[in-house]
């Protein structure tokens, strides 16, 4: 620990999603302690999400700073780069192979295992499961009394905010809220042992197939699962008042077939050949360039600072975030203050780029003529 600071800093991070664990992972790199709450009772992280793509510029680069770019090499998935983007006919307008021999800048990796490599790092006293924060009070010179729902309280002198889009320590520092993008998405899950034909359909990585305001895609998970997705255009209460039944799959399966009447027949089996829930979810998103008057010791990192709809990044800057961060409060850690301010400063110019690019490129898909804006997009993009 740091013997040479004036005082130990005592500093709490809420949530243990990438964004939090990278950064106590990175802070422990540097000799100082922190305190990961988090609201589940284990670590969920594997049923939270499919395969991410981990950026060079961003998610890679927070790797390295934990010490961590090797194992996450050896495990990363380079083939997972392959993408196809098909019409609602079928037809194909991007076919792109991953060179695996000239491995690209993003690789793809389960959210499971990638949080799995954080953990193994991470001193697992640091983390605290089954605290579910309710309360955050600031006291004095920058302290902050927080309370959770066990009881437990914490004095701390720096809290993090790494608790995802509807986060409880946001509320101290803006009166922004997550807002409702227009869209809704129900996920469900292909076995590709049993679905082969699906499984070359898809690519080694990902396929997107949109249409008429809507869209199906698939992305090959490591463990051999195809997460599927249906986007929609939808009221915010569509997912109560559109009669589909979730909560029995085999029916849920049969209303959302006639949601893709006149889709192709490969398209419609991403629907046909799923196994197990079917689950829906809005999706939310920040005022995008969202910043506010830097206050001490407190600050946000990941969607709790810059939820964006999710085109590829959000993960990458949250551990991005997490190594800014780590960074700047091994330089001021006599002056978190000074730390807290440095890092906001920074983050802002980055993210708020990215969250705008995220927004535009989510809503593309969606957008008359998705497809054909999609390909000359993603034809310069893959250049
Ligand atoms: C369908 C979908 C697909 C996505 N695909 C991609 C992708 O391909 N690439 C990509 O980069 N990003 C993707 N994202 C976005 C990505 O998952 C997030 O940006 C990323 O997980 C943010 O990390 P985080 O650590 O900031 O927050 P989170 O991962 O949301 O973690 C927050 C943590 O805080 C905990 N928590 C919340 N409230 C409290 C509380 N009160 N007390 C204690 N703990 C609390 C939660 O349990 C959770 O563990 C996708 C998101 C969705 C919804």
């Amino acid at each position: 620990m740091r013997y040479m600071a004036a005082k130990e800093q005592r500093i709490a991070i809420i949530g243990g999603g990438p964004g939090g664990l990278m950064l106590a992972l990175i802070l422990q790199k540097k000799g100082i302690r922190s305190t990961i709450y988090e609201r589940e009772t284990n670590d969920t992280n594997a049923q939270r999400g499919g395969s991410l793509d981990i950026h060079e510029e961003s998610g890679q680069l927070a790797l390295q700073e934990a010490g961590l770019l090797k194992p996450f090499r050896a495990v990363a998935r380079y083939e997972g780069q392959d993408m196809r983007l098909y019409d609602k006919h079928g037809q194909l307008h991007i076919n792109n192979v991953a060179n695996v021999d000239v491995p690209g800048s993003r690789p793809e990796i389960d959210r499971g295992i990638l949080c799995g490599l954080l953990l193994n790092a991470l001193d697992p006293g640091c983390i605290r499961y089954g605290y579910k924060l309710v309360e955050a009070l600031p006291l004095y010179d920058g302290k902050h009394e927080l309370r959770f729902n066990n009881g437990h309280t914490d004095i701390v002198d720096l809290v993090v905010g790494a608790d995802g889009a509807f986060s409880r320590i946001r509320p101290l520092l803006t009166e922004a809220v997550a807002e409702y993008t227009g869209i809704s998405r129900v996920d469900l899950r292909i076995d590709t042992a049993e679905h082969p034909e699906l499984a070359a359909f898809n690519s080694r990585g990902s396929m997107f197939s949109l249409g008429d305001h809507k869209s199906i895609s698939g992305q090959l998970n490591g463990d051999g699962h195809i997460r599927v997705g249906l986007s929609f255009r939808a009221d915010r209460e569509w997912q109560d008042t559109s009669g589909i039944s979730f909560d029995r799959p085999e029916k849920a399966k049969e209303q959302l077939l006639t949601y893709f009447d006149d889709w192709a027949e490969p398209l419609k089996d991403y629907i046909r050949c799923a196994d197990g829930a079917v689950t829906s979810r809005r999706i939310y998103t920040l005022p995008i360039g969202l910043r506010w008057v830097s206050k001490p010791g407190v600050t946000l990192i990941g969607d709790a600072a810059h939820l964006a709809p999710p085109a590829g990044d959000g993960v990458n800057l949250a551990m991005r975030d997490a190594a800014e961060l780590a960074c700047s409060v091994d330089r001021h850690y006599d002056e978190l203050d000074r730390a807290i301010e440095a890092y906001e400063s920074n983050m802002y110019a980055y993210s708020s780029e990215s969250a705008r690019m995220s927004y535009d490129n989510f809503m593309l898909m969606l957008s008359d003529d998705a497809v054909g804006k999609v390909t000359d997009l993603l034809k310069k993009a893959l250049k």
